[in-house]
Order: structure tokens, then C-alpha cells, then sequence
């Protein structure tokens, strides 16, 4: 049978508010956790306006995650591998989990917050871009969350570590159904202004 999960994802700004309480990134001045609006609009060097339904975008993700990663073997494996010794769908039975936005500081523009930040305990947040990205490809988006959700398994986040260790959470992608995602420099928190990483 199927894997399938019994709690919810919580999305701040869109559902699940009463319970959503926005943790400090500790970094403030560079991004913060905030609320998602509903929709978000850009364009592309000299091209039309288009817009992305943000809340469809970001369960199309999760449902990849959900319907092909957690029942994956190897990926659960992989996840039970990590320091806190649970496969993912361990992991996601813990509850529900909350998806906050990684919102720039003052004087800083959506493509200067990193990939994906965490709160070690139950909300993984990511910025606008990784939305954006999303719409034109969910997996794109599964592999930014799931990158975090490795570091709520425990996945170091120390980018001076060895490079197993600060490879740890971008290196579940490849047994997880999302390896064409894998980034070798996706290092634990590094953070530079001028190309934003993961966190
Ligand atoms: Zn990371």
C-alpha cells in the first residue's frame, strides 16, 4: 500500500495561521521568516509580467515529496543514515510542518536570501525565487524543502565542516528521486551576498 501522511502542511500567510509562529533567523538583517502572499508576480529580462499562484505551487512540490520520495526505500534509507536516525516518513509523522517565507532584510531583493533556512525543529522556509522556480518545475521546489527537511533529520548545517558532513543534507537529493537537483555547492549555511546558497 501507498504511503500516505496523516498531518499537514501549514503555510504561512495561506493556512494554517492560529498555529504558525515565526521563529528569528538569527540573520535578520540579511532575511527573515515571513508570510507568503497569495499569488507573486515578476518578469523576466524584458518579458511579459506572469504570475505564480503561490499556495498550488508550493503543495505540488510537497505532494512530490509525499507520493515519491517518502515511499521511497532508498531514500528513506538514506534519511535514517543522518544524525537523527529516522527515515523520512518517521520524520514526517513527527506532525505537521510549516513552510514560512524567506523574506530579504532592508535594502536586500529576493535574490539575495539563501535557497532554504530551517528552525531545526518542525518549519522549513525558502524565498520567493525557489517559488518561481517551482511553477516551472515542482521538483525544482521538492528538492529545496526536502534539502531542509534533511536538517530537521539532524543534517549538519556547519559549511566549514568535512565536506561529507557539510554535503550531508543536499546529498539525500540523489537517493530521493531528486538527484538532477543536486548542487556540490550547496554547503551547510554558507550565505554571499552576491549568489545566494542554501541554508
Ligand atoms: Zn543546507
Amino acid at each position: 500500500m501507498a504511503w500516505s501522511w496523516r498531518h499537514k502542511l501549514l503555510i504561512a500567510g495561506i493556512s494554517g495561521e492560529k498555529k504558525i509562529e515565526l521563529p528569528n533567523t538569527g540573520a535578520p538583517r540579511s532575511y527573515k521568516c515571513g508570510k507568503f502572499d497569495r499569488s507573486v508576480s515578476f518578469a523576466q529580462d524584458g518579458g511579459a509580467p506572469q504570475t505564480v499562484q503561490v499556495e498550488a505551487t508550493i503543495r505540488d512540490a510537497w505532494t512530490y515529496i509525499i507520493e515519491k520520495s517518502a515511499p521511497s526505500s532508498a531514500c528513506n534509507t538514506c534519511f535514517k543514515k543522518l544524525p537523527g536516525k529516522l527515515r523520512l516518513t518517521e520524520l514526517l509523522d513527527g506532525g505537521d510542518i510549516v513552510a514560512a517565507c524567506l523574506v530579504p532584510g532592508d535594502g536586500r531583493t529576493d535574490n539575495d536570501v539563501p535557497r532554504g533556512w530551517n528552525d531545526g525543529k518542525r518549519l522549513i522556509a525558502f524565498g520567493l525565487v525557489e517559488v518561481i522556480r517551482g511553477a516551472a518545475d515542482k521538483t525544482s521546489l521538492a528538492a529545496t524543502m526536502l534539502h531542509e527537511l534533511a536538517h530537521l533529520a539532524g543534517a549538519s548545517t556547519n559549511a566549514r565542516a568535512a565536506r561529507d558532513e557539510a554535503i550531508q543534507a543536499e546529498s539525500v537529493l540523489k537517493d530521493c528521486l531528486l538527484g538532477q537537483h543536486f548542487d556540490p555547492d550547496a554547503l551547510g549555511t554558507v550565505f554571499r551576498r552576491s549568489r545566494a546558497l542554501y541554508g
